[in-house]
């Protein structure tokens, strides 16, 4: 198969240590071997995801699933739901919290600007029997950070925190339970350098005793946290049979970022995106995502005036096998979001792109 630079919001390339993970035999989902691998992996996720939580573990399914697995888990008919919307992502929550029966009430800033906590915490104090306040931590359609330690005064109230961090996992630091989040979800093919195909996620105490507390079960019977929970934890009972390859995988991944540590980690992500970040604009590129709240791990920005956004994209993929993603909703054909996400976040990749770029001038037709 040939081997492409993924360079776009996601998936990322893998590690080679992950690679190397997924072409082993195939173990049973009730083995021990892999039952202590997947002890394993959750604990990896604690150190992770900085939580001592005992729900944390891989959802089957990509971050969708683990978006998904929160809301029909912590929201019923009926319940309130205070929700940040300032890209792709907010309003996809919103969709699944209204599936879920929930009254949506929506805190909405302009695309490229972050999320303002104290408009969030101010809906929650005109209604405080919300049941959630959601946030995207990172949006990935515009490249985005919206803060979220000034969220942690929900801990004082009867509201949980649902925070989205699967870009921001592994990517700018991620704080659960010092932020007192309640409910979090990430996804395995962004900054964790792992294929696509898991969503990590971890649970308060208190959110479990929320899903304890259910009038009515939740409507997924998949993703039902009660019914998985039997599996994870002590009681070993089946439920759906464990992804076990791609668990390895997610394990071998957090692997080699708990080896760089989280700190490197970071520190990396920021400087390749500060790197690319600069290079784009000194070739006439406008970035998005409003100054001091940019994130480095995935940058969208404007093409200069003049370019063939798809045409110089194909040319990308076809002669020099690296995918960078177009814009979403009003920015498609306009814009470009460039990740720079685990093992691709190297000053490499944003040389290849850099080089390519220039070789091939901004209608997409060589120099
Ligand atoms: C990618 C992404 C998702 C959805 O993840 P899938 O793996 O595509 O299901 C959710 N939220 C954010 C912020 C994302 O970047």
């Amino acid at each position: 198969m040939i081997e492409r630079l993924l360079l776009g919001p996601g998936p990322s390339n893998a590690y080679p240590e992950v690679l190397e993970a997924l072409s082993q035999p195939v173990l049973g989902h009730l083995d021990p071997v892999f039952l202590s691998l997947l002890d394993e992996t959750s604990e990896r996720l604690r150190s992770v995801f900085k939580t001592s939580n005992a729900l944390t573990l891989p959802i089957s399914g990509t971050g969708s699933a683990g978006m998904e697995a929160c809301f029909v888990n912590l929201l019923e008919p009926g319940d309130t739901g205070i929700i940040g919307v300032n890209g792709v992502f907010g309003e996809r929550m919103c969709e699944v919290a209204r599936r879920c029966g929930a009254e949506v009430l929506r805190v909405e800033a302009p695309w490229g600007d972050p999320i303002d906590p104290q408009r969030l915490l101010d809906t929650q104090s005109a209604n405080p029997r919300a049941r959630v306040v959601a946030v995207v931590h990172a949006e990935t359609s515009t490249g985005v950070e919206s803060e979220i330690a000034p969220l942690s005064i929900l801990q004082e109230t009867d509201t949980l925190l649902i925070v989205d961090t699967v870009t921001g996992l592994g990517g700018v630091p991620v704080n659960v339970d010092a932020w007192g989040v309640d409910a979090c979800y990430s996804g395995t093919q962004k900054c964790l350098g792992v294929p696509p195909g898991l969503s990590p996620i971890t649970l308060s105490p208190r959110a479990v005793e929320r899903i304890k507390n259910r009038s009515i079960p939740a409507q997924s019977w998949y993703l039902d946290l009660g019914l998985i929970g039997d599996y994870v934890g002590a009681a070993r009972k089946y439920h759906h049979t464990a992804p076990t390859s791609m668990i390895a995988a997610l394990h071998a991944g957090l692997g080699v970022l708990l080896d760089e540590g989280l700190e490197a980690s970071w520190a990396r992500h920021r400087s390749v995106g500060s790197q690319l970040q600069s290079s784009l604009v000194e070739r006439g590129f406008k970035l998005i995502a409003q100054d001091g709240y940019r994130l480095p791990q995935l940058t969208a920005a404007w093409l200069p005036e003049g370019s063939d956004e798809a045409t110089l994209r194909r040319a990308l993929l076809d002669g020099w096998s690296i995918e960078v993603g177009g814009g979403l909703g009003a920015f498609a054909g306009k814009a470009w979001r460039v990740g720079l996400m685990g093992h691709s976040a190297r000053p490499e990749s944003v040389e290849r792109l850099i080089n390519a770029v220039d070789a091939l001038g901004l209608n997409g037709s060589l120099n």
